[in-house]
């Protein structure tokens, strides 16, 4: 049996994340869009966890749906920890990505190498209408490379340089970076508890 399961974003790129992730599980995936959903849930949490819980519990309620959702960025330790939960705002409204990773840089002009240290961090919350089902949280440790590379994945992957692999992770195929990025873990977490919410 097929099980919908709604995904609580508008950014396609994680979808595609999360779904190749996931394709050995029965699952009929439905973006926000396919569900009809026009209203935007505020990610007012001061935590990923705070704001993965609010988007899950809200669109499941809104559409009666089984909701997965994520809250994702990155922690700069030069920045103390900026931009964390102001990721996908940083720099300000209307940037591409590519202005996104190049603020990012040029804020970190003339730190070191060594001091360059950064993580991925994301956090999947799975909601029901009645309530949260669970949560699980996966980090990727890096650091912040001075010029990007490589043109796969999304976001801030071409400024992201993975250590134990030596290449940043917009160069890395997808099934690689699902091995070791913060989504793929953290979704690697939430698995036995997804398998027993898809059981019932
Ligand atoms: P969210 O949609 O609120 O979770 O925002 C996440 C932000 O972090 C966006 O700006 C993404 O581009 C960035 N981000 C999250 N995960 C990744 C990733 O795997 N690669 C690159 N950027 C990411």
């Amino acid at each position: 049996m097929t099980h919908k399961l709604l995904v609580a974003t508008h950014n396609r790129g994680k979808v595609a994340e999360l779904a190749d992730m996931l394709q050995h599980l029965a699952i009929d995936w439905l973006t926000l869009d396919d569900a009809g959903v026009t209203l935007d849930v505020a990610e007012t949490g001061a935590t990923f966890r705070e704001n993965a819980i609010l988007k899950a519990t809200a669109y499941a309620q809104l559409t009666g749906l089984l909701t997965l959702a994520d809250d994702s960025g990155l922690e700069v330790d030069a920045l103390q920890g900026a931009p964390g939960v102001y990721t996908a705002r940083y720099g300000g409204t209307g940037l591409t990505p590519v202005q996104r990773y190049e603020y990012l840089l040029a804020n970190l002009a003339g730190v070191p190498w060594t001091e360059r240290t950064a993580r991925f961090r994301c956090v999947v919350a799975l909601a029901q209408p009645a309530g949260l089902r669970g949560t699980a949280e996966g980090t990727c440790e890096g650091l912040i490379a001075l010029t990007p590379a490589g043109n796969h994945g999304f976001g801030y992957d071409p400024v992201f340089y993975v250590a134990e692999k030596g290449v940043t992770m917009a160069e890395l195929p997808a099934e690689v970076k699902h091995q070791i990025s913060h989504r793929g873990r953290a979704v690697a977490a939430l698995l036995p508890r997804l398998r027993q919410v898809l059981a019932e």
